[in-house]
């Protein structure tokens, strides 16, 4: 089997001949920029070079997908945010909201040919010519949850899901229209996958704020775009694991914050499970033991593709990230349940 299919097989738990690695989110480091010769911020306006620098997940690291969404400003951007594209060490940022809870949210009709969306599509093109027969395409959308806080402001918008819930409800059912079509438009440009960040992390939004505001979006999405949907929400989502099993969506991508045998018993044996290997702890400034012993709790607990919980940290070293992708595709492939202490 070649990497993208065992990539795309573990994301919906099917028997795979070895353990899958990869990850939903960006895996860009400085010293990964420096070894390619492309760097950021270039690297978020320009296809080629997004391009470029996304195949060496695969041509460097050795992961069985590539992503080339590693700022989550694209869609925003498009939407009219004013955009800080950053620094070779530093991620992008908003400069300043968009909108006000209650104003009407205007999605503009060229939303997909505005850079924001188009240089990503374009770029996914280019990755799905270049490597689709080999690896897993994987492209990101960004939740209406996170769209919520990017043209609002994270503070304006979580005091209205108290204040106002139903113009939040409103400003939503308008922005998962953005995360619509421009996860359909990513699939058309050679997608074969996608992370849905929607950052719906304990400390700003609760689980029966999840299960009010978010559970049946999240269905809903799932129903609506039509490749497998990676969930990535960082932090400790143990409280709500249990409601994003309910969604139907093909994976969920972990924070470390949340213990391995935790996120099996919680996914049980639908959900595939991605990431959960600690950035700081282990990409960052793990030793080479550090990371294998982890790995082996990974594969312990059946977690099916094995990659970094979240971004990796600009300043880590890459080759912390080759070598857990290394190691891994030495392991059995996942599907057949905790494998006990073997
Ligand atoms: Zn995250």
């Amino acid at each position: 089997m070649k990497p993208g299919e065992i990539f795309i097989d573990a994301l919906y738990r099917r028997p795979v001949p070895r353990r899958a690695t990869g990850s939903a989110t960006s895996v860009v480091t400085v010293d990964l920029m420096q070894k390619v010769g492309v760097f950021f911020p270039e690297a978020h306006q320009d296809a080629e070079k997004m391009a470029a620098l996304a195949a060496a997940g695969h041509t460097e690291l050795g992961l069985d997908n590539v992503m080339p969404l590693f700022s989550v400003l694209h869609e925003s951007s498009a939407l009219g945010c004013k955009v800080d594209w950053g620094e070779v060490d530093r991620m992008p940022a908003c400069r300043e909201p968009l909108y006000k809870m209650g104003d009407e949210i205007e999605i503009p009709p060229d939303l997909l040919n505005r850079p924001g969306c188009k240089v990503p599509l374009d770029a996914l093109k280019l990755l799905q010519e270049r490597y689709g027969d080999e690896i897993a395409i994987v492209g990101k959308v960004f939740g209406p949850w996170t769209l919520g806080y990017h043209v609002f402001g994270v503070q304006e918008f979580l005091i209205n899901t108290i204040l106002d819930p139903g113009a939040v409800k409103g400003a939503m059912a308008t922005l998962k229209e953005v995360t619509v079509r421009f996860a359909n438009a990513q699939i058309e440009a050679g997608a074969d996958a996608l992370c849905l960040a929607d950052h719906a992390t304990s400390d700003l939004c609760s689980p029966d704020a999840y299960a009010d505001f978010l559970k049946d979006v999240h269905a809903e999405l799932n129903d609506r775009i039509r490749c497998p949907l990676i969930l990535h929400i960082c932090g400790d989502t143990s409280d709500r694991i249990s409601y994003i099993r309910e969604t139907g969506l093909a994976c969920f991508h972990f924070d470390s914050k949340v213990p391995t045998p935790t996120a099996r018993r919680l996914a049980g044996e639908r959900l595939s499970l991605m990431g959960g290997t600690s950035n700081l702890d282990l990409i960052q400034n793990g030793t080479p033991e550090a990371i294998i012993e982890d790995l082996e709790e990974k594969v312990r607990w059946d977690i099916d593709i094995i990659g970094p919980e979240c971004a990796v940290p600009l300043n880590a070293p890459y080759a912390n990230i080759k070598l857990l992708a290394e190691e891994a595709k030495s392991y059995s492939g996942s599907g057949a349940g905790p494998q006990g202490d073997a």
